[in-house]
């Protein structure tokens, strides 16, 4: 699918992806159009001057609404039945962090991460604490079941996304005007998980990094090899190595791979010229990116 962008090709960039793993056929072409418009929501951001925070904020928001991902409304659940989710955002000029552990009454856990990160001189609240914070903050508090989409609860009464070893959690990279970088990732962690699991999802260096010298990386997949390996780090080291984003994202898949046999992963990456680089070990991966130099966005399920 190459929907028309309506902007011209401009230094500004953006790519989302909505997971990596063995994402349903059924769902194929409704992650693929969730992942445009989640990155047109953060292009919009861009092409009206917004800055890169902004347009993963924006993107991520997006992907939280739609219950295509796993993330916000429609994540998966753990094995008592409960949302819990995580979010992390990065600013790769500032290197500020915001982060965010088993939120169970927002809908916008990536917002609450931003407000971490811009409010509490902390980089990380989990919990009792992070909700209370939201609260204390004016975050619409809702009911906990009002999460739970029709795909989830059925998915759980019959174990079955276990099975198939789906990942969309969803995640997005920006590049801003004045040449900023930012990332920001959001899940509801991996169905049946244990009440109280946090994965890498907002851990930096694992889940997610951004450095305005380097360039920007967001991870998906099992999050326990994801921690192991360090991924997101092993991608900025090869950027600061002077790798290409593509090579970057190429050697952190393999080197993955190499440590983590059978690891189930995948990345994107955007460097400080907003060129893309996408890997994963998995069998799908769902993106959509509009980078420096294409009038067309670009979205598909795998990346090859
Ligand atoms: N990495 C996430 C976690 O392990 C899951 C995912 O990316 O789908 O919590």
């Amino acid at each position: 699918m190459k929907p028309k962008s309506t902007a011209t090709p401009s230094p500004v960039a953006i790519i989302v992806h909505g997971g990596a793993g063995a994402i349903h056929p059924d769902y194929h072409q409704i992650a693929q159009e969730g992942c445009v418009q989640a990155a047109q929501a953060g292009w919009r951001m861009l092409v009206a001057g917004g800055s890169a925070l902004d347009a993963v904020e924006a993107a991520v928001c997006d992907m939280e609404d739609n219950q295509a991902f796993n993330a916000g409304t429609g994540s998966v659940l753990t094995n008592a039945g409960q949302v819990e989710m995580d979010a992390g955002i990065m600013d790769g000029e500032s290197q500020a962090i915001g982060a965010v552990g088993l939120i169970r009454h927002f809908a916008h856990p990536i917002s609450l991460a931003r407000a971490v990160m811009a409010d509490t001189g902390h980089y990380f609240l989990a919990g009792e604490g992070a909700e209370d914070f939201a609260r204390a903050r004016g975050f619409t508090e809702i009911s906990s079941q009002d999460l739970i989409s029709e795909r989830r609860r059925k998915q759980y009464e019959e174990r079955a996304s276990q099975k198939a070893g789906e990942q969309d959690t969803v995640g997005a990279l920006a590049l801003d005007a004045g040449g900023n970088l930012a990332a920001a990732n959001s899940t509801g962690g991996v169905a049946f998980k244990l009440p109280g699991r946090v994965g890498d999802s907002p851990i930096p260096g694992a889940g997610f990094y951004a450095d305005n010298r380097f360039g920007a990386v967001v991870t998906t997949g099992q999050g326990e090899h994801i921690m192991q390996a360090g991924l997101a780090f092993l991608v900025m080291q090869a950027l600061e190595r002077g790798a290409s984003s593509r090579q970057a994202a190429e050697q952190a898949a393999a080197s993955f791979a190499r440590r983590i046999p059978g690891g189930q992963a995948g990345l994107v990456v955007l460097d400080t010229a907003g060129r893309v680089g996408l890997a994963h070990t998995t069998a799908f991966m769902s993106h959509a990116y509009l980078a420096p130099g294409m009038d067309e966005m670009v979205s598909g399920i795998r990346f090859r």
